[in-house]
C-alpha cells in the first residue's frame, strides 16, 4: 500500500436555509441532500482518486449511513477493508446550515462512531507498512498518536481541529501540514496578517521537522526542517466555486506524490494544483481531480 489514511469518516447533513436561526429560534429549510465527509475520508478519496494503493482505517456505525461512506470512499478507489463498524453508536455526522446567498454556514459535529477508534484499531499491517501515513484530529488522539507510534514510513498530519499536540506525535510527524489559522493557534501567537517571513519562523517555532503552511487562493509555504530555503507555490488561475475541502485534497494529493518518491518542493507544487482543481465544484469531494487532470494544469 502506498498511502494510509487514519481517521474521521463523517455523513454531512447538508440544510439550504434563507437565513441561519438565532438561539432558540426555528426556521423552515428549503431542502436539504446528504454528502459523504470526514476529515481522514476526503483526504482518502482525494487520494484514491490520484492513485493507486490508498487505504483507509477508522469506524462507522453498523447503519445506512455507514454503509454509505464506505460506498463512497470504495467509489474512489479506497480500500475499505480497515473501516471496523461500532454496535449502538451512529456514524458520525456533520449537520451543517448553509445560509443561501451568503454562503455562510453554522457546523453540529456529532462524533458517533470516530470516538470509539482505540490505538489497537490502527496497530495494523496497513498502518505500519505504508509508504505515508496521512493523520488528522477529528479521531480520538490516543488512536493519532499510536498510528504515528506504529508507522513506518513518512507521518503527515494535518493538526485540525486545532488542539494542543502531545510530544510524542510531534516527535514523529515528518511533516506537519497547517493551515494558517491552525498554525497561529499551534504557536499560540495573536492572528495577525503575517509576511511569509513571518510565517516561516511561526512554523520553526512549532516543528523541527518539514512544515507546509497551506494559505487558501495564496497557495502554500514550504519550511524545510533542515532550515534550507523557504517556498511559497501559488497556485494556478482556477475558477473557484466553493472551497469547503480544499485543505483535505492539499493533504490526500500531498501524501500521493510524497508515496511515489517525489520530493517535498514537487509533492507541493502537485498538490496545490489539485487543491485549486477540487475548488472549482461544489462541496467537499465535488470535484477531485484525477491525475491527468492534474497534470494537465501543471506547466
Ligand atoms: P483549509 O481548506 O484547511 O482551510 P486552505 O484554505 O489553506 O485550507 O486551502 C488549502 C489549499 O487549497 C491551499 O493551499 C490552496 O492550494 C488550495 N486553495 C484554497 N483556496 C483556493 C482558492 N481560492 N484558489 C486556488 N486554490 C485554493
Amino acid at each position: 500500500m502506498s498511502v494510509t489514511v487514519v481517521g474521521s469518516l463523517n455523513e454531512d447533513v447538508l440544510v439550504a436555509v434563507d437565513r441561519l436561526p438565532g438561539r432558540g429560534e426555528t426556521v423552515v429549510a428549503r431542502s436539504s441532500s446528504l454528502a459523504p465527509g470526514g476529515k481522514g475520508a476526503n483526504q482518502a478519496a482525494a487520494a484514491g482518486l490520484l492513485g493507486p494503493g490508498v487505504h483507509m482505517v477508522g469506524r462507522v456505525g453498523e447503519d445506512p449511513a455507514g454503509d454509505r461512506q464506505l460506498a463512497a470512499l470504495a467509489g474512489s478507489r479506497v480500500n475499505v477493508r480497515r473501516v471496523l463498524r461500532t454496535a449502538g453508536t451512529p456514524t458520525g455526522s456533520a449537520t451543517i446550515p448553509v445560509e443561501e446567498g451568503s454562503g455562510e454556514n453554522l457546523i453540529v459535529v456529532v462524533p458517533g462512531a470516530n470516538a470509539a477508534l482505540t490505538a489497537q484499531d490502527v496497530d495494523v499491517p496497513s498502518v505500519r507498512d505504508a509508504r505515508v501515513v496521512l493523520l488528522q484530529l477529528e479521531v480520538p488522539m490516543a488512536a493519532v498518536t499510536a498510528a504515528a507510534r506504529t508507522a513506518r514510513g513518512t507521518v503527515v498530519l494535518t493538526p485540525a481541529p486545532p488542539q494542543p499536540l502531545p510530544t510524542e506525535l510531534l516527535a514523529r510527524v515528518d511533516v506537519l501540514v497547517p493551515n494558517e489559522h491552525e498554525l497561529v493557534h499551534l504557536a499560540g501567537a495573536a492572528p495577525a496578517d503575517r509576511s511569509p517571513e513571518e510565517l516561516a519562523a511561526l512554523a520553526r517555532s512549532v516543528s523541527n521537522g518539514d512544515v507546509v503552511v497551506t494559505l487558501g487562493a495564496r497557495g502554500a509555504l514550504v519550511v524545510p526542517g533542515n532550515g534550507g530555503p523557504v517556498l511559497l507555490q501559488a497556485p494556478p488561475p482556477v475558477p473557484v466555486v466553493d472551497t469547503t475541502g480544499a485543505g483535505d485534497c492539499f493533504s490526500g494529493a500531498l501524501g500521493q506524490a510524497l508515496a511515489r518518491g517525489t520530493d517535498l518542493p514537487e509533492a507541493v507544487r502537485h498538490a496545490v494544483a489539485a487543491a485549486a482543481l477540487s475548488t472549482t465544484g461544489p462541496g467537499a469531494r465535488g470535484a477531485l481531480p484525477d491525475e491527468e487532470a492534474v497534470e494537465l494544469l501543471l506547466p
